[in-house]
């Protein structure tokens, strides 16, 4: 595929960075499982000398995921914490940094339990409007973190808005964008400096991979990330690489049934009389529901619910009752999964902060998968009633 054309997404998704095996025309990309490269003599490699720095299956992969985010370059990682990990190792000790009150977790116990220790800290806001983050900025804040739809109440954050204040100021932002995907939103192209994916989830699909992606215009920041990666060594294999590969080869007709399933399945939650709340960014009664629409192409299939009148008993007992839907940590997989926050991905996060944030007890979160709406809505009225 010429690769100076500018080809549509699901065009991309499927040959973007791959060129037939000069060795054998294989149209698919071999998986290199090698540490290492023969030299002739030394110091005259073929551009690969040792696989911790390159290897060619997941320079394939990186150039794949690069081009879907519009990206000029991208690394890849062995998890989206050890991408995160070098996005926080740019910092030095007295940095400040700005995110969110609902982060995902594992960033939360990330930024507050290890980096905070090295005398990086982090501000912990509402960021759903842009102009919060003004009382905050000051001669040491060097990076904005945002992630948006938030997990798990799908808050809409307005990433130009941000990039916006930062740019004045000189700060770096940093975009979280697993829950929407290269598919539904790319962060680069409004204003962002550095796009962050657990490629874990809706990248390689399958709920078979650990994986993580930083994507960056930028040389600069490339170049540092880059000497991270490989001096920190949180770097894939080969045999993961080929899997995200041939993942994201459906990525975008995943993506579609995600939002179709989605829509349909949001749609009944609202209108379900043991429901008290629905977080979907598609409503029009969402508080940033414009502000999605701006930058997003479509609302996805990740989806929050609180529980009229429900204990945190009776919400285990609804969360344990389904057939299709799955009980288990992680999103973005073909098949449909339900989790509970509180217990589960946000368990390391301290009662106060999840509050404030509206993780409470009553609240499950629904990756819909890409099975058939239909039986996905059976399941729900058998345990929902
Ligand atoms: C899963 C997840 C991560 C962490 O990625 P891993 O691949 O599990 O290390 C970070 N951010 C978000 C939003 C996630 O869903």
């Amino acid at each position: 595929m010429s690769h100076n054309k500018n080809y549509k997404f699901g065009t991309k998704a499927i040959h973007a960075g791959l060129e037939p095996d000069p060795s054998t025309g294989a149209i698919m990309t071999p998986i290199f499982q090698t540490s290492t490269f023969v030299q002739e003599s030394p110091g005259t490699h073929k551009g690969f000398a040792y696989a911790r720095g390159k290897n060619p299956t997941r320079m394939a992969l990186e150039k794949n995921i690069a081009a879907l985010e519009n990206g000029k370059y991208c690394l890849c990682f062995s998890s989206g914490m050890g991408a995160i990990d070098a996005i926080i190792k740019l910092l030095n000790p007295g940095d400040e940094v700005i995110t969110g009150d609902d982060l995902y977790g594992g960033s939360y116990r990330m930024f507050d339990k290890v980096f905070a220790r090295f005398g990086i800290k982090f501000h912990f806001i509402n960021l759903s409007n842009p102009a919060n983050i003004t009382a905050y900025i000051n001669q040491k804040t060097k990076l904005i973190w945002l992630e948006t739809p938030t997990n798990p109440t799908m808050q809409i954050i307005d990433i130009e808005g941000v990039c916006e204040i930062a740019k004045q100021k000189n700060i770096t932002v940093a975009v979280d964008n697993t829950f929407a995907s290269p598919y539904l939103q790319n962060p680069l192209k409004l204003g962002a400096d550095i796009v962050m994916h657990s490629v874990t989830k809706y990248l390689g699909g399958h709920s078979d991979v650990i994986m993580g992606a930083l994507i960056t215009n930028s040389e600069k920041l490339y170049t540092d990330l880059a000497f991270i990666h490989n001096s920190c060594g949180a770097t894939p294999g080969p045999m993961d690489s080929f899997l995200v590969l041939r993942g994201i080869k459906t990525l975008h007709l995943r993506m579609e049934r995600h939002c179709y399933n989605g829509k349909i399945i949001a749609t009944f939650l609202k209108n379900h009389p043991k429901i008290e709340k629905v977080y979907w960014p598609g409503f029009e009664d969402h508080t940033n529901h414009l502000i999605a629409k701006k930058q997003m192409n479509d609302f996805g299939g990740m989806i929050s619910i609180v529980l009229k009148n429900h204990t945190k008993e009776q919400t285990f007992k609804i969360a344990s009752s389904f057939n299709v839907f799955s009980l288990a940590e992680s999103l973005g997989g073909v098949e449909s999964l339900i989790n509970h926050p509180v217990t589960m991905t946000h368990a390391s996060i301290p009662k106060e902060e999840r509050d404030k944030a509206g993780v409470v007890d009553n609240l499950l979160r629904l990756s819909v998968g890409v099975e058939d709406v239909e039986d996905l809505l059976e399941d729900l009225k058998q345990v929902l009633g």
